[in-house]
């Protein structure tokens, strides 16, 4: 189990390696130069104090649209390593590189090698941590990029979505030790099997940061984004989100997994697994952000007066990516729904919310209605198609134009009528529900795409959650 944190304040515990920079700083301050000796003597003070310690931060693409946003990522970078601070950075392509790439990959080929395509996204990323590197380095300071592979981001084969089996970040290390800032491709690595470069899906450069903050012991992984941290909505959804100081593990990983992209949902599990503490806040500005952590860390930090009591909710999304299909008529008998969903698995399918009707009596058949990705619901289609003779149903139907909405807290185990006032809202704002899913700690429904937004704005105030300004987004284009 990881050391106690309190993250406020990135207090180290990396004592071992004291007496080695000190060591190095003695030796760097013969120089005979005040300022140097200035610099030193403030570092020694920052180490004695136990003030040092090691920060991986990562800036997501909207941090860096262009050179001047690359030129003031750099500034903010060397200045948390003249604060002291061991400094890891992740950075992700520029702006909508990666959507752009995208786009350009379907010009050339419909149907792109997936291998082919990890190389192609990969370079964004590649572009990125150059130039930082560059900008730093005019700022007088020692900065190194290196891709996924080169930082020892080893992975398994699944182009497009691969997850990441193990860090050997050596290189990451010996720069560490030669006073250098290592900056490292976000988003891919390298196949231990095939030694094929992949990438970890979108949003990944998250999940890269965390692994890596993970793997070299760091006492707190920043994500640095457009808006001041996580809130309780997407503030380009409703503008009267509210900033959420502290969340847990738990509520952001239903959050993140309903789709709240502002952190990748990988980075969530891994996060909780390490016990390590995500601080998602602004490039934009100096404000804290919000505190991801275990709930033992939150309670602490409440019970020593250092945050307020926690909401009952976290906050609302929506996830527009999803499709529905139904198999329709499918015969009422025992094992009908293993073979549709063995289906879905074989073909590789992630399948989210499963509905089955009353079967009518005059005819002994039901429908069975499930949700998935967009992206596979043809694949999935395909699938149950050749399986129509073991599953006997009689036709299947596809809808893309549906949204998930989701209602997440904590306080719901524990606080009655939360259903109630969920669904008197919905019914307020004239939204149809078509289907129903809950963990212990959310409540998920499916609707019309273009009731989304009406629908997430009415949750968001019947649960009292509107704030008194309007939340800030600093840049991006929401892409
Ligand atoms: P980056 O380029 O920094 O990785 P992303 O676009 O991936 O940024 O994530 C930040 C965006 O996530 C915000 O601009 C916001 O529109 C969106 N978002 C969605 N849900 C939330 C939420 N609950 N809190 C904060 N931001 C959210
Ligand atoms: N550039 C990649 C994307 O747009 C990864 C990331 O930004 O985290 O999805
Ligand atoms: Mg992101």
């Amino acid at each position: 189990m990881r050391r106690a944190i309190r993250p406020w304040s990135y207090r180290p515990d990396a004592r071992s390696t004291w007496s080695a920079t000190a060591e190095r700083l003695v030796l760097s301050s013969d120089s005979g130069n005040p300022d140097t000796a200035k610099f030193v003597g403030e570092k020694l003070a920052a180490l004695q104090l136990g003030l040092m310690s090691l920060i991986v931060q990562k800036f997501g693409g909207s941090s860096l649209a262009d050179a001047a946003s690359v030129k003031r990522v750099a500034r903010r970078i060397v200045d948390t390593k003249l604060a002291g601070h061991q400094v890891v950075v992740v950075v992700s392509a520029m702006g909508d590189t990666t959507d752009e790439l995208l786009d350009l990959a379907e010009q050339v080929s419909p149907n792109p090698p997936a291998r082919e395509l990890d190389m192609l996204l990969t370079s964004g990323e590649r572009i990125s941590m150059a130039l930082v590197a560059m900008a730093i380095s005019d700022l007088g300071a020692d900065a190194r990029s290196y891709t996924g592979s080169q930082a020892g981001l080893i992975t398994d084969s699944a182009h497009g979505a691969a997850r990441i089996i193990d860090v050997t970040p050596g290189r990451i290390q010996e720069a560490l030790a030669d006073g250098a800032i290592p900056i490292v491709a976000g988003f891919q690595g390298v196949a231990q099997d095939t030694k094929d470069i992949t990438t970890l899906g979108r949003g990944g450069s998250d999940t890269t940061a965390v692994a890596l903050a993970a793997a070299l012991d760091a006492s707190v992984c920043e994500i640095y984004t457009d808006v001041d941290g996580v809130y309780s909505a997407d503030p380009r959804v409703v503008p009267l989100a509210r900033q959420v100081p502290l969340v847990t593990y738990e509520e952001m990983l239903e959050l993140a997994a309903v789709g709240a992209k502002v952190l990748h949902l990988r980075c969530v599990e891994y996060a909780r697994r390490f016990d390590l503490p995500i601080h998602v806040r602004s490039s934009f500005s100096d404000r804290e952000g919000t505190f991801v952590m275990s709930p033992a860390a939150i309670a602490a930090a409440v019970a020593e007066g250092r945050a307020m009591e926690q909401p009952i909710i976290s906050g609302v999304a929506a996830d527009i990516n999803d499709a529905k299909i139904t198999v329709v008529g499918v015969p009422d008998k025992p094992g009908r729904a293993a073979v549709i969903f063995r289906a879905l698995a074989d073909a590789g399918i992630n399948v989210d919310m499963i509905v089955q009707n009353v079967s009518a009596a005059s005819t002994g058949r039901t429908d069975v209605t499930f949700t998935c990705p967009q992206g596979v619901a043809q694949k999935a289609t395909k699938a149950l198609e050749k399986e129509q003779g073991a599953i006997g149903f009689e036709s299947l139907l596809s809808d893309d134009q549906i949204a998930k909405v989701s209602l997440v807290g904590a306080g719901m185990r524990s606080h009655p009528g939360v259903s109630a006032t969920f669904f008197s809202a919905l019914a307020e704002a004239g939204i149809n529900v078509e289907m129903i899913s809950t963990s212990e700690i959310r409540i998920s429904i499916v609707t019309r795409v273009d009731d989304a937004k009406r629908a997430v704005q009415a949750l968001h105030t019947a649960f009292g959650l509107d704030a008194a300004g309007e939340a800030v987004v600093y840049g991006g284009t929401g892409r």
